[in-house]
Parts: structure tokens; C-alpha cells; sequence
């Protein structure tokens, strides 16, 4: 296992890069600490792939370093990285069973046949693979393909970091769930640095201890689940995590008062910026109460979503969303008010600190 460090790490596709635009990664420049389980999370095309492709050597970076613990691996290739990847789609030899599959990183690196057979009875014995193990792999479904890549990832106790790149996208529903699971299992039984990319927040708040929010080929945001709920340090945060996402309204400032629609709100603390830039108003749909008093909305839709409702509403033209329990009737003139503790001010999508701020 190893820490593993990327030192202001950029890549372009294209060969003569003019601007950022240039840069499928603009910049990233972070530490996997050894023996973490991290999610990389981001909306397709943000850049996940490539760094995971820089990580395992399958891409050598435009710019930057990248070290596993101390050593610089930035030339090595994938083989001297000693890292297991498991990729979306399947990667199996067709005319090998099921077991010789599982069993083919090990007895590459020489590991004694009985230490070898133990281990992949208990990989087919976690990926349900058991009774097809002397199986050819030729004829299976893409499900179980992928259950073998994945096996196949999981083989080796000595690797120096596991990624996987949205590995359960071909398989099903519930499936998913499972191996979700035992992958979390597996990594608290033995702590190895896992990277796990997905573009699927429910994936990557239930696999990881600490999330790397990636956008435009930028990380936003490192932070547990509870933070990037509570606190977005960027408004695509806000909105990719959370369901519905973060409400943003428009606002202004004058360098006293933040006013939506013309309306002064109050803030937990007092901004730390300058006024004059793009000022949004940022406050999940969890924390907008829905009453007599506070700003008039009008209702456009509500949402039944088992024990609560979604109630869509416009406020000064902009859509806002809250969540309220099942039961609640909606008044006939409905208003909203903002629980102050939970507001987020952005100005130009990054978000301003407020002084005093319990
Ligand atoms: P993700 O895995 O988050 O969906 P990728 O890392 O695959 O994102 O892609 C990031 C950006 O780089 C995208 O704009 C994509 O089109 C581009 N890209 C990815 N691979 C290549 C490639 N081999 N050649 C050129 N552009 C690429
Ligand atoms: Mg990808």
C-alpha cells in the first residue's frame, strides 16, 4: 500500500495546448492518503478517467509529478507502479474458466498454488461467481464478466493502491448494492488505498470515508459526505450532491446586506468579500420552510417522495425547491423563509466565508 501524491498534475489531449480549455485536467495537486477509501466524483467528461489513467501509468501527465510514498513514479510505467485497475467494461481472457481468471494475477507474481486457490474461493465466494468458476468465461453475461474484472482487482494483497473506474456500471441494481457493500467491507478488513470513480453520488457517499468532488478538470472539493452536504465550497457541489441539489438564487450586496428579489435575508455571519461580483444565495431545499410568513412563492408542482413531498415554487422568477414532511398542507398563499443556519453565500460560484459564523 502507498501514499499516493499528485504534484500539480495538468494533461492535455491536444499537443500544443493554448489555454485551460486546452486541459482535460487544469490542475490537481492532492494526496491519497495510504490506506484511505476515496470516492472521485464528477459528472462525465469532468476528467476522472484521465486521472486515474495518469495514476496507473496507462497516461503519462502533460505536467506534474506523481510520487507513491516517496519514490517518483511520474516515468515508471503501469507494470513497476504495482497497482490494480478494474475498468467500466470487462476485461477477461474469453478462453480461460472463471477460476484461471481470478487466479491469473497471482500465479503471475509466483504466489504458491495453495495460497492461490484460497483466495480465489473466497473471491468467487464474495462475488457469487462460485458455481460458474469452471465456467469459460466466453460464454457469460456482461454482469458476471465485470463480477471477474472486479475479482480480478481484488486479488493481489500486496498492490500498492486499488482504483476502480465506475466498475458497476453493467451490472444490476441489486447487484450493486452488494458489492458496494463488500467493497466497503474489504477495505475496512484491510485497509488498502482505494480510488473509487463514479459519476453517482449515492455510490460515492456510501463507498467513501472522504469524496473528491471534480469538475472541468478541477477538484471543487475534498471532504466528507456531511461536509459537502452542509458546507459546498463551490456551487456545483450545492447542486450535483443532494436531491433535489442546492437551491441558488441570485443575489446582491451592497457590503452591509444580502437582498434576494429586493428582500433583505439574514445571514449566520457577516461576508468576508468585496461586493461587486456574482453573488449567489445558496440553501438546500431540507432547510426552506414553507408557511404564512417569509416571501410569497407560487407553487408550480409537488412531488410525492414517500415520507416526504418535493414542493416546487417560483420565488421572484427563480425556481426554488423544499422539502416538506407528506403531511404538511400547503397554505393558500404560501411563503418561504431560509433557516439562517444553513445559507451558503458564492460570489462567482465560490463560497464566501461569514464571520461569527457558529
Ligand atoms: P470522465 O472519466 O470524467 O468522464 P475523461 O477523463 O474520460 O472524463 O475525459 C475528460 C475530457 O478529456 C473529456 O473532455 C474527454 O472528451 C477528453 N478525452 C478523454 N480521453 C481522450 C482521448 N483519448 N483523446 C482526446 N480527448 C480525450
Ligand atoms: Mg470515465
Amino acid at each position: 500500500m502507498a501514499r499516493l501524491t499528485l504534484k500539480d498534475i495538468r494533461h492535455s489531449y491536444t499537443p500544443n495546448p493554448a489555454s485551460d480549455a486546452d486541459y482535460a485536467l487544469k490542475r490537481v495537486d492532492h494526496v491519497f492518503e495510504d490506506g484511505g477509501a476515496y470516492a472521485l466524483l464528477g459528472p462525465s467528461g469532468c476528467g476522472k478517467t484521465t486521472l486515474l489513467n495518469i495514476i496507473s501509468g496507462i497516461l503519462r501527465p502533460s505536467e506534474g509529478e506523481i510520487h507513491f510514498d516517496t519514490l517518483d513514479v511520474t516515468d515508471l510505467p503501469t507494470e513497476e507502479r504495482n497497482i490494480a485497475q478494474v475498468f467500466q467494461f470487462p476485461v477477461v481472457y474469453d478462453t480461460m474458466t472463471v477460476y484461471d481468471n481470478l487466479a491469473f494475477p497471482l500465479r503471475n507474481r509466483r504466489v504458491p498454488e495453495d495460497v492461490v486457490d484460497r483466495r480465489v474461493r473466497e473471491i468467487l465466494a464474495m462475488t457469487g461467481l462460485e458455481e460458474r468458476a469452471k465456467r469459460r468465461a466466453k460464454g457469460l453475461t456482461a454482469d458476471d464478466k465485470q463480477k471477474i474484472s472486479l475479482g480480478r482487482g481484488l486479488a493481489r494483497p500486496d498492490v500498492n493502491a486499488i482504483l476502480f473506474d465506475e466498475p458497476l456500471t453493467v451490472i444490476d441494481p441489486h447487484m450493486k448494492w452488494t458489492l458496494r457493500t463488500q467493497l466497503k467491507e474489504l477495505h475496512r478488513r484491510f485497509g488498502r488505498t482505494m480510488v473509487y470513480v463514479t459519476h453517482d453520488q449515492t455510490e460515492a457517499l456510501t463507498f467513501a470515508d472522504t469524496v473528491v468532488v471534480m469538475y472541468e478538470g478541477e477538484i471543487v472539493q475534498i471532504g466528507t459526505p456531511e461536509e459537502l452536504f452542509e458546507h459546498p465550497r463551490h456551487t456545483f457541489v450545492g447542486y450535483f450532491i443532494g436531491s433535489p441539489g442546492m437551491n441558488l438564487l441570485p443575489a446582491e450586496f451592497d457590503g452591509a446586506t444580502v437582498r434576494v428579489g429586493g428582500r433583505p435575508v439574514a445571514l449566520p455571519g457577516t461576508p468576508q468579500r468585496p461586493s461587486g461580483e456574482r453573488i449567489e444565495l445558496g440553501i438546500r431545499p431540507e432547510f426552506v420552510r414553507l408557511g404564512r410568513e417569509g416571501m410569497p412563492v407560487s407553487i408550480t408542482k409537488v412531488e410525492d417522495i414517500g415520507r416526504r413531498k418535493i414542493v416546487h415554487a417560483s420565488l421572484e422568477g427563480e425556481t426554488i425547491a423544499a422539502i416538506v414532511k407528506e403531511d404538511m398542507e400547503i397554505p393558500a398563499e404560501p411563503h418561504v423563509v431560509f433557516d439562517p443556519a444553513h445559507l451558503n453565500l458564492y460570489a462567482d460560484s465560490w463560497r464566501v466565508e461569514l464571520e461569527g459564523r457558529p
